[in-house]
């Protein structure tokens, strides 16, 4: 199993999903890990309720870049209230359990070790969480 985790880790760190910047976008939220000196900003646009593009840049560990790739490609084209639903289903599993629900994202929870990586797999999630708030 942690080969296979690895793998989607790699895969998405490798070639990231939707890893550009959008001018003048809707939503537009930076946030950085001092612990592990990653550092990512998401990008994106609504239309009707809905997440019609979401993008990304960064830079950073592995986990960092996943999380953002895996979390472009799976938000982009929900609506706000799936969106919500998605990632608060997210970070609880970072705090508890996998949830085999998520799908390939139970990768970011199997790969991380130790408690202090969490925050690298929460990074990109806290943030557009943020920027879906200040909407
Ligand atoms: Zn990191």
């Amino acid at each position: 199993m942690q080969e296979l985790y690895k793998e989607i880790i790699l895969d998405h760190f490798q070639r990231p999903r939707n890893q550009s910047s959008l001018q003048g976008a809707d939503i537009e939220e930076h946030l950085n890990n001092p612990l592990c000196g990653d550092e990512v900003t998401i990008y994106a646009n609504l239309r009707d309720g809905k997440v019609v593009e979401l993008s990304f840049t960064g830079r950073g560990c592995s986990i960092s870049q996943a999380s953002a790739s895996m979390l472009a490609e799976r938000l982009q084209g929900k609506c706000r209230e799936e969106a919500g639903t998605e990632i608060e289903a997210f970070l609880e599993m970072m705090r508890t359990e996998e949830n085999e629900e998520l799908g390939d994202l139970v990768a970011l929870k199997g790969i991380i070790q130790t408690p202090n990586r969490i925050r690298c797999a929460t990074l990109a999630w806290d943030a557009i969480r943020r920027g879906l708030e200040g909407e």
